[in-house]
């Protein structure tokens, strides 16, 4: 079969190399694509909000089965398109997608079918949130609606910074449209992590735990980033505690969407706190996480591309999805200030080292005549898969170590709280 994956980040490698890993692909294209993509897949340079660009190269090409990597596209209906053409699609609709696109949407989705999460009121008048904020006290959390490249959050200490949040949103519009609504949300306290589902619009096949790092500097410092790095499983997380996420949030969610009519089908991101009342949820991605995918699917032992198909035909009802025995950590090397402004076009040294029992993704890497090069800010997602985590650790940090570019800058304690140290 041969399969298009859109997208250009370490997540799309990830998904690009568990699916060159199937005896059943034949072809691998990427859109765009990265330098890590290129090794594995052919790189289309069609970019991903060119909805018909892709469907028609989906057409030209062959391919039996399209994976949308990024959440910009989903929103955007790029399923939609691809389904009234005809072409398979591994994602959920735009009005599906809208769990992630509309924060609002999303705690109304939840209130309506009973799911645990932090109490919340949304508003898109000013002075309403000032008075709700200002009766509610802090600590509390302000949220822009919609997508704002996770900056849009501010979890407010004090009234004072409360305030100030609603005033950049709402009256600076800081964020544009998407800070148009607000909502104002309870403080909530606990372990965070994530727990992603393949989910057919009715049966949810819960993936392995996994935890996020989002500050910039070790021990939680700094500002927040697109994630520094990742573990997988999470061991503070009982089996039969994933079994409660599963039944009392992830099933409901599913099953809700489906009565009204927003089946959802692809990958369902539950992000969750986990409190003294049992587990909340923060949010909702319609997609791969990222870097969580960069340690989640080197777990996987089944099958990619028949996961995929059969979430597309609503038939993941009768496949085993099964999980190797291992551990995953994923070190992600940044560009010097980042997540602040950062330089690109840095030559990498390092990547043809081969390590036992190591996967290097690419994030923003792009291949040059005088060879691999830095093209964002998050430039490798360096990956260890061992027996447990501390060997998976030890594999990445010794990849890490041997590879190199100018300013390169990693958290040095990834899995830190898992391992107590
Ligand atoms: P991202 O895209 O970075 O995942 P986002 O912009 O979609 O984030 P959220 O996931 O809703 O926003 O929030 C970002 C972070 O803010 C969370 O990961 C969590 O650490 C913190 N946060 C959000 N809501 C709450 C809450 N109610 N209580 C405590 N912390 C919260």
């Amino acid at each position: 079969m041969n399969v298009l994956v859109i997208g250009n980040g370490g997540r799309e490698h990830a998904i690009v190399w568990k699916l060159a890993q199937s005896p059943k692909v034949n072809k691998i294209f990427c859109a765009p694509g990265n330098g890590g993509t290129a090794l594995l897949a052919k790189n289309v340079p069609i970019p991903v909000h060119d909805f018909a660009a892709l469907a028609q190269f989906a057409k030209d090409e062959g391919v039996d089965l399209t994976i949308v990597g990024p959440e910009d596209p989903l929103l955007g209906g790029i399923v939609d398109f691809f389904e009234e053409r005809s072409l398979p699609v591994f994602g959920p609709s735009g009005q599906a997608a809208k769990i992630e696109g509309s924060k609002s949407f999303a705690k109304y989705l939840m209130k309506r079918y009973g799911i645990p999460t932090a109490h919340y009121e949304s508003f898109i008048d000013y002075e309403s949130a000032l008075a709700y904020v200002r009766e509610q006290g802090a600590p509390i959390v302000v949220k822009a609606d919609g997508l704002a490249a996770g900056k849009g959050v501010i979890v407010a200490e004090t009234l004072e910074e409360a305030e100030q949040a609603l005033y950049t949103i709402m009256e600076e519009h800081a964020f544009g449209q998407a800070g148009a609504r607000v909502v104002v949300e309870e403080f909530m306290q606990g372990e965070e992590l994530s727990l992603l589902s393949f989910v057919d619009g009715e049966t949810v096949k819960p993936m392995v735990t996994s935890q996020d790092h989002k500050r910039v500097y070790d021990g939680d410092q700094g500002p927040n980033t697109g994630g520094m790095g990742t573990y997988a499983p999470v061991p503070q997380m009982s089996k039969e505690l994933v079994e409660s996420i599963v039944e009392t949030i992830v099933k409901p969610m599913a099953a809700g969407m489906a009565r009204d009519g927003i089946p959802f089908r692809g990958v369902l991101y539950t992000g969750l706190m986990i409190t003294e009342e049992g587990p909340k949820v923060v949010e909702f991605n319609a997609r791969f996480g990222d870097p969580e995918t960069q340690v989640i699917l080197p777990l996987l032992e089944t099958d990619l591309l028949e996961i995929c198909l059969a979430t597309v035909n609503g038939e993941l009802a009768s496949l085993d999805v099964a999980w190797k025995q291992e551990s995953a950590v994923c070190v992600v090397m940044a560009a010097p200030g980042y997540p602040a402004d950062y330089p690109r076009g840095l030559l990498i040294q390092g990547l043809d080292r081969k390590h036992a029992g190591v996967a290097v993704f690419h994030a923003g890497t792009v291949e040059t005549s005088e060879g691999t090069a830095t093209s964002g800010g998050r430039v490798l997602g360096v990956t260890g898969i061992g027996r447990d985590l501390q060997a998976a650790r030890q594999a990445a940090y010794q990849a890490v170590e041997s590879i190199s570019f100018e300013g390169a800058h990693y958290r040095t304690d990834i899995a830190s709280r898992a391992l107590g140290k």
